[in-house]
C-alpha cells in the first residue's frame, strides 16, 4: 500500500491549490467562494518516483457556526487515516483560533506534521512565514502553492516525512 498524506487547514489557505501543484495537474477544485471540496477526495501522486496518496479536505462553509470545531473534527479523520499530515496555514493571515485547535489534535496524533506557510508569493512575504515557528511543529515552508515558489523543498520534506 501506498503511504497517505492528508492536507489540512482552514478553509481558503489554498489546500486544493497546493493538491494541484503536488498533482502537477488541476485537479483539485479551487474555487474563489470558499468551501467547495468535498470532505474527502484522494488523488494519486508521484514526486522523485514515489507514489503516495494525496487526501485533500474541505467542504466547510467558513461563516457557519462552530466552524472551528467542524475542521477540528474533519482533521482528527483526516489525520487518523493518514501517514503523515500537511497542515497548511495562510501566512498572509497568520493563525486563527481554527489553527490553533487544528495544532492540538496534530500534537496528540503523534503522526508527522509538514507546516505549509501558503501565499508567500515573493520574497518580502517570507517573513511572515517565521512567526509559524511559533506553532512548535517545527520549520514553516514558505510556498506558493499558486506560482509554485518553495513547492520543491516542501515536497522533499513531505517524501521524508511518509
Ligand atoms: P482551500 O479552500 O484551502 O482548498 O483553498 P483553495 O485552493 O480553493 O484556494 C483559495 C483561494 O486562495 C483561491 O482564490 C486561490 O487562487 C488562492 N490561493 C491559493 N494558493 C495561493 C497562493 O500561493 N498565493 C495566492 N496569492 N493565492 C493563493
Ligand atoms: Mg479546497
Amino acid at each position: 500500500p501506498v503511504p497517505v498524506l492528508a492536507v489540512i487547514g482552514r478553509p481558503n489557505v489554498g489546500k486544493s491549490t497546493l493538491v494541484n501543484r503536488i498533482l502537477g495537474r488541476r485537479e483539485a477544485v479551487v474555487e474563489d467562494i470558499p468551501g467547495v471540496t468535498r470532505d474527502r477526495v484522494s488523488y494519486d501522486a508521484v514526486w522523485n518516483g514515489r507514489a503516495f496518496t494525496v487526501v485533500d479536505t474541505g467542504g466547510w462553509d467558513p461563516d457557519a457556526r462552530g466552524m472551528a470545531e467542524r475542521i477540528a473534527a474533519q482533521a482528527e479523520i483526516a489525520i487518523g487515516l493518514a501517514d503523515a499530515t500537511l497542515f497548511v496555514v495562510d501566512a498572509t493571515v497568520g493563525i486563527t483560533d481554527a489553527d490553533e485547535a487544528v495544532v492540538k489534535i496534530l500534537r496528540k496524533s503523534g503522526k508527522p506534521v509538514i507546516l505549509a506557510a501558503n501565499k508567500v508569493d515573493d520574497e518580502r512575504a517570507e517573513a511572515e512565514a517565521y512567526g509559524l515557528w511559533n506553532l512548535g511543529l517545527g520549520e514553516p515552508f514558505p510556498v506558493s502553492a499558486l506560482h509554485g515558489r518553495g513547492s520543491g523543498d516542501l515536497l522533499d520534506a513531505v517524501l521524508k516525512a511518509l
